[in-house]
């Protein structure tokens, strides 16, 4: 059975940092133990590098699905992933049986949700 998963257009937000493949973090350099017990940690910036950031953020509503071999029924977010000694790919195991391609979804494509609203 084919199923639809929907984007949660209430949690669609526009990147304000799009594209950018840089950031920086707190990196924790030195642990000071002082006399009185307690202690401080210096955190230096590290600049570290990514894949650009996505121009979206949003979330998918989960569904129920059903496994088309032993006929469970599960939030698609439970189905799992794994890749067999051939490199053969499948997202959609069923966490009950392991049966590969126990279903199919169809995830909604971000940017025909943007054509049609504001955001
Ligand atoms: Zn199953």
């Amino acid at each position: 059975m084919r199923y639809f998963i929907p984007i949660d257009k209430s949690s669609i937000k526009r990147n304000e940092r799009a594209g950018e493949s840089h950031s920086f973090v707190a990196f924790p350099t030195e642990k000071i133990v002082h006399k009185d017990g307690s202690v401080e940690i210096i955190r230096e910036l590290m600049e570290i590098r990514h894949l650009p950031i996505p121009e979206w953020y949003y979330n998918y509503i989960p569904i129920m699905v059903e496994c088309s071999e032993c006929h469970e029924k599960f939030l698609n977010t439970n189905l799992l992933s794994d890749e067999d000694s051939d490199g053969c790919y499948s997202g959609t195991i069923c966490p009950f049986c392991g049966e590969w391609g126990c279903c199919d979804i169809e995830f909604e494509d971000i940017y025909k949700v943007i054509e049609k609203g504001k955001y």
